[in-house]
């Protein structure tokens, strides 16, 4: 087929073949032309969480566990304690970058089916006075649960501790207001929700904990108040930025704006995510998370339990057909995952549970 298949996955997502234009440019990174599309993208970015006022936003080169590891090292003193929120894969590898950068850390651990608990944690940082900063995945996308930022975060701001949240799989298409919300770093990524390209990261960094950031980062390339300070005085970035990136981030923005922002973009990706559950549903395949729980950016479904079923084959039957699945990352229970994301509406989704419904009769999958 003379087309790119259509990814239902977390990243990198199908974008616009306006996005992918952006890209068919040379930029030199101390251009002044450049340098003005990485000022407007802050400032777009700091629009969708109405931060302008409270916070600031570092982009980093890099994919977004980078920008995770950058948050910690650079908000998170040496000597301080992260308690990670753990109903996860992401937190897991958000409990493990903390301690492999020296800073003492402890899981709060939760169900993988249901979001982590605001009460809990209250008592937890009541029982332990150590623990500085709590680490939350907004969405984690090891399964597509969703986690109540707001309740974490007024936790967090009552026992007077910080708070870093990974929204890398909502920023864009689920609600975060730093008017309503209080967080010390919030980090978000190019390929997805945005719709534009992996290939960077970009973290909110509330200002009233900027200067105490100074000297954190035990990495230089990690550094964020070392970014901010270098972009802020020269307007570029510290070291070579990925321009392709960054023009096309930029492009998909435009993109966000026009479609009419985060409300606009969640409404789309619901849509795709009903149509979706819906479609599995007629095909007998039930989702792993209760509704009420479940993040409209990627579902966990249960895999068939007819023998004929392997994950490997129904990919490569998918595949042919134009879509490209993702495999579970549950350890006790056999799943795949189907992503809601990307430049693609209720149309594609509804062809994709086609594609699925073909590759199982393929495989002589019962339905
Ligand atoms: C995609 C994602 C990341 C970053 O993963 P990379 O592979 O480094 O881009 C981190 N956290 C969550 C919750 C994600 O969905």
């Amino acid at each position: 087929m003379d087309r790119d298949p259509i990814l239902l996955t977390p990243g990198p997502l199908t974008t616009t073949l306006r996005t992918k234009l952006a890209m068919l440019r040379d930029w030199g990174s101390w251009d002044s032309e450049f340098n003005a599309v990485t000022a407007r993208l802050r400032s777009q970015l700091l629009d969708i969480v109405h931060g302008h006022e409270t916070h600031v936003v570092v982009p980093l080169q890099g994919s977004g566990t980078f920008s995770v590891e950058a948050a910690v090292a650079t908000v998170v003193p040496r000597d301080g304690h992260v308690l990670v929120l753990d109903n996860g894969a992401y937190c897991k590898r958000a409990f493990k970058l903390t301690q492999m950068m020296g800073r003492r850390a402890t899981v709060l651990a939760f169900s993988e089916e249901e979001p982590v608990s605001p009460s809990a944690l209250n008592a937890k940082l009541a029982e332990d006075a150590s623990i500085t900063h709590v680490v939350m995945i907004h969405c984690e996308t090891g399964t597509g649960v969703l986690n109540p930022l707001a309740d974490v975060a007024a936790v967090c701001e009552q026992a007077g501790r910080g708070l870093i949240v990974d929204a890398m799989s909502s920023f864009g298409a689920i609600e975060i207001d730093t008017r309503k919300v209080r967080f010390d770093a919030l980090v978000a990524a190019s390929g997805k929700c945005l719709e534009g390209v992996p290939g960077m990261g970009f973290v909110f960094l509330r200002k009233a904990i900027l200067d105490r950031c100074a000297g954190n980062s035990q990495s230089l390339a990690m550094d964020l108040h070392d970014q901010h300070v270098y972009m802020e005085k020269t307007t570029q970035w510290r070291f070579t930025p990925p321009t392709h990136v960054m023009v096309a981030l930029a492009e998909a923005v435009a993109q966000h704006v026009e479609e009419g922002g985060q409300p606009a973009r969640l409404a789309r990706y619901s849509e795709n995510c009903r149509t979706l559950i819906e479609g599995m549903r007629a095909l007998g395949l039930k989702p792993f998370l209760r509704p009420e729980v479940q993040a409209p950016i990627i579902v966990t479904f249960h895999a068939p339990t007819d023998p004929a079923y392997d994950f490997k084959r129904f990919y490569a039957a998918a595949k042919a057909r134009g879509f490209i699945l993702y495999p579970g990352k549950l350890t006790q229970v056999e799943t795949f995952r189907v992503g809601c994301i990307g430049a693609i509406g209720s149309n594609e989704m509804r062809q994709a549970v086609q594609a699925m419904a073909e590759a199982l009769q393929e495989m002589g999958v019962a339905g």
